[in-house]
């Protein structure tokens, strides 16, 4: 294709509609034809990135391989599409006032007042543009955060309302996702919310090409044409997208309904190869009937707020769709588990096949996690701990398997005889909180004959990674000693990237993020390997004997 085309899609009536869903599921039919298509998001926010947010506020920071901390939906992006984001993929308010203040400085504006049009609006126009001009894509699909009419998507709206004029219409369509909310005590779907809503993106120059509307029951045709009647798009423009039992199914939902034939129609592409989604099919029908069951506990202490551990829950749901199982997951929250008695712990742990530790940063929580792991370790129950959860179980060996008792993480006690986690000098002297971690991905050569070399498959693998500690090498000896092994390192730093514990079924601490690299068509291998440990492993019920044996 000779130009790239912008896709923008808008969100009116109420926020959590899932435009990032809509726009993944675009992307992935277009992409089905053989387009090729990035997915970008703008975020109306001060912060320069998501990475100093707390995920209850926001849910997950996602990171792409570049090392940006990006907007969750960047993670929907990829395992939808398989294919990499990378910072030019999340815009936020932060960063372009950033932009346009250090331009101003260095005086670029030649002592013109700086103004939110055209100056803030020019950079936002340029940071659409970027992945466009790369050349690489033939679909550039942007999704502006927030709702229509919010004070602070405006500059990004009048953005769109520009770009769609300097574009033309045949490059460039917006789509408007709205609510059709069911009155039950009148049994009706109701327009009108829709209708506010285009007219509010009317007021601000926009004329919204299609509109996907949100609706708990199916649209008829002639809601279909009232919508259309009143809010000036075309019947076939006004797309259903009814409440699915899984996001994965929306894609299909999407190619029933022809958003994609009507995405490529306004943009004059005549004729263009059918949608393949055969591959997508097959893990749908995988997904809706598995033949096994199984139970992991993930423990965090965000897990109320599901969003805060999305990679994770939808990582899990690839590698069992993978494995041919459901997982239940149970969220267990760390500091419940802090108080618990012995008999407790076997009420919430016991009946569990598999057990995550997730990643996070601060000490609430942590011995409830450290408690947790001794009980997997001894309870051979399989174990994945990812960054935080693989810190966890190297300072839980230290305690009850080596005997250090104060062992620590100098995060977590900075004075502490056995700092077994620990700042690592060179990394980075930059204490400050924003975009000073290792970020992004990372190299990491695996031993023979370890589980990751065999759910790997492969000696070398890059991963990502988003944390200040590090595993402290001075103590490795005393571990490998005593039967926890480096089984991963980073040929750069010899840093230490994996743990196991060969004498436990499956036992694999990992410094970096795997659940930020598993998707629909590529399940992680560390994924699929725990939860098919999860399947098989025979768990330890009585494993006082050897606990003492190893505390002696
Ligand atoms: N808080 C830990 C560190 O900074 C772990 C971070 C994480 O789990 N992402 O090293």
């Amino acid at each position: 294709m000779s130009h790239t085309k912008y896709v923008f899609v808008t969100g009116g009536v109420a926020s959590s509609l899932g435009k990032g869903i809509i726009s993944a599921s675009l992307g992935k039919l277009l992409q089905s034809r053989g387009l090729r298509v990035t997915i970008q998001k703008l975020d109306p926010y001060i912060n320069i990135d998501p990475g100093t947010l707390n995920p209850y506020e926001h849910g997950e920071c996602y990171v792409t391989e570049d090392g940006a901390e990006t907007d969750l939906d960047l993670g929907h992006y990829e395992r939808f599409l398989n294919v990499h984001t990378s910072q030019a993929n999340n815009v936020t308010t932060g960063r372009v006032y950033q932009t346009v203040i250090n331009r101003e400085r260095k005086g670029d504006y030649l002592g013109k007042t700086v103004q939110v049009i055209p100056h803030i609006t020019d950079e936002i126009k340029r940071r659409i543009k970027i992945l466009g001009e790369t050349g690489d894509y033939d679909i550039v699909i942007t999704e502006i955060g927030g709702t229509v009419g919010d004070i602070e998507s405006l500059p990004y709206i009048e953005a769109v309302r520009q770009l769609k004029y300097e574009l033309g219409s045949n490059n460039s369509i917006v789509i408007h996702l709205t609510l059709i909310p069911y009155l039950k005590t009148s049994g009706e779907l109701k327009t009108k919310p829709t209708q506010n809503s285009v007219k509010m993106l009317l007021e601000s120059g926009i004329q919204p090409d299609i509109l996907v509307c949100r609706t708990e029951y199916p649209l008829n045709d002639e809601l279909k044409h009232k919508i259309a009647l009143f809010c000036n798009v075309t019947p076939e423009s006004v797309i259903e997208s009814i409440d699915a039992d899984t996001i994965y199914e929306v894609p299909l939902l999407m190619k029933k309904e022809q958003l994609d034939k009507v995405v490529l129609k306004k943009f004059n592409i005549a004729q263009f190869n059918e949608t393949d989604l055969s591959r997508w099919d097959e893990f749908l029908y995988k997904l809706r009937n598995p033949i096994a069951k199984t139970k992991i506990g993930v423990v965090g202490k965000y897990v109320e707020l599901k969003d805060a551990y999305k990679s994770i829950a939808e990582s899990i749901i690839h590698a069992s769709t993978h494995n041919q199982c459901k997982a239940e997951v149970e969220w267990i929250h760390s500091e419940d588990i802090e108080e618990m008695t012995d008999d407790e712990l076997d009420q919430t742990l016991g009946s569990l096949n598999g057990i995550l530790v997730a990643p996070g940063f601060g000490s609430r929580g942590i011995e409830g996690k450290i408690k947790t792991i001794r009980y997997a370790r001894e309870h051979h129950i399989p174990f994945l701990g990812i960054c935080l959860g693989m810190q966890c179980a190297v300072i839980e060996f230290a305690r009850n398997v080596l005997g250090w008792t104060d062992a620590n993480s100098t995060e977590f006690n900075p004075t502490s005889a056995w700092p077994v986690i620990d700042f690592v000098e060179g990394q980075t002297a930059e204490m400050h909180k924003g975009g000073t971690m290792r970020l992004g991905a990372y190299r990491c050569q695996i031993l023979d004959n370890s589980q990751a070399s065999s759910a790997y498959a492969k000696n070398e693998i890059s991963e990502r990674h988003r944390h200040r500690y590090e595993f402290n090498n001075d103590f490795l000896p005393d571990y490998e000693a005593h039967g926890m092994l480096a089984t991963g390192i980073n040929p750069e730093k010899s840093l230490v990237e994996i743990i196991e514990i060969p004498s436990h079924p499956w036992f694999v601490g990992v410094q970096f993020h795997p659940e930020y690299k598993s998707t629909v068509m590529n399940p992680h291998p560390l994924f699929i390997g725990f939860i098919h440990a999860s399947l098989s492993v025979k768990k330890e019920k009585n494993p006082s004997l050897k606990t003492k044996k190893n505390e002696s």
